[in-house]
């Protein structure tokens, strides 16, 4: 008779013991491995420019550069019949090689780190298309 009560409150306990024991071992490895998986990729955009993009840059010659002729991406004079790349918003100028090679991989200004919008570059959207 005492044994059977015995058993009827021992048998819950370890089940109940057995469920906690697996939580915690699932636990323990979902803690364990994701501390092993390698960091998320960074939020930053690193995908540059689209040539599309690139095209809607101001293009201008090494003459009408207004912010010095140096380009910061080969360390070389922008000549004056050069064709040039103007950074919008900031006014820098580089090659126009220089800059769609740095562009096309890095959204920013290589000089000021002036991000670019891509919104720059979209032709003004339709106003009628609101959500609602
Ligand atoms: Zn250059
Ligand atoms: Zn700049």
């Amino acid at each position: 008779m005492l044994d059977s009560v015995l058993l009827a409150l021992f048998l819950p306990c370890l089940g109940m013991s057995a469920v906690f024991i697996v939580y915690m071992c699932l636990l323990w490895y979902a803690t364990n491995h994701h501390s092993q998986l390698p960091l998320p990729a960074k939020p930053v955009s690193n995908t540059g420019l689209s040539p599309s993009q690139l095209d809607n840059l101001p293009r201008i010659a090494g003459k009408d550069l207004v912010l010095g002729t140096e380009c910061a991406v080969c360390l070389d004079e922008i000549g004056t019949e050069q064709p040039a790349r103007l950074v919008p918003g900031c006014n820098h100028g580089f090659h126009l090689e220089c800059a769609d090679a740095w562009l096309s991989n890095h959204p920013l200004c290589p000089v000021c780190r002036t991000k670019l919008d891509p919104l720059l570059f979209t032709p003004s959207h339709s106003d009628n298309n609101n959500p609602c």
